[in-house]
């Protein structure tokens, strides 16, 4: 009897997701696929040998392959997700600093996050930010910063304080805090100051 047998390599998906694929120039799903050797008999693989060669990302629409790295490219989606989720950081910090039960200013804040382009935000989102650890916060504030225009994160900053000054004027507390968000999106304290100046004066209105 003829006994056929030989090796071939099996590729096997790992994972899955979306990535920005820089042969589409967009937002694509990926799988993140590992080859492997197998001993073959009759042409079907029964015994697996080594790993051939290292994990790659390969997109579902053009097949292109690449190294994992590409998957520390920011997607599209990420990009736009940046404004509400730094809206978000920044005002549950100040809201912390204040009575976190006050309905209008969970109420206002469920609505302007929502208004910078997180439709699925709630208040079960809020409570949740609202306990987040603060070293996690800052270092996340600090990161999306980056991405926005100084005139996007003054805007934030005089959100925050607005929702700081539902419940009346700031208290230091409140004070605090605003300036500490707004250094940790990188703003000056001239602007922070003159920011929070703004807000007050358009709540004592
Ligand atoms: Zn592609």
């Amino acid at each position: 009897m003829l006994i056929i047998f030989g090796w071939r390599v099996v590729f096997f998906t790992i994972g899955k997701g979306l990535f920005h694929c820089p042969s589409c120039g967009g937002d694509r799903e990926y799988r993140r696929r590992q080859g492997r050797r197998f001993f073959t008999l009759f042409f079907i693989p029964v015994i697996p040998l080594t790993k051939a060669g290292p994990e790659f990302v390969e997109c579902d629409t053009c097949h292109g392959r690449y190294s994992l790295s590409v998957l520390s490219l920011p997607t599209a989606a990420d990009l736009a997700a940046v404004p509400a989720r730094l809206l978000r950081t920044a005002i549950s910090q100040v809201l912390r600093s204040g009575d976190v039960t006050h309905t209008g200013a969970r109420e206002r804040t469920v609505a302007l996050v929502r208004a910078a382009g997180d439709g699925s935000y709630d208040e079960s989102v809020l409570d949740a930010d609202l306990v987040r650890p603060f070293d996690e916060v800052r270092q996340e504030i600090g990161r999306s910063s980056a991405q926005l225009a100084p005139e996007a994160r003054e805007r934030f900053l005089q959100q925050a304080a607005e929702i700081a000054l539902i419940d009346g004027p700031l208290t230091f507390s409140e004070r605090e805090t605003l300036a500490a968000v707004g250094a940790d999106l990188t703003l000056t304290h001239v602007q922070i100051n003159a920011v929070i100046e703004i807000a007050e004066r358009a709540a004592a209105s």
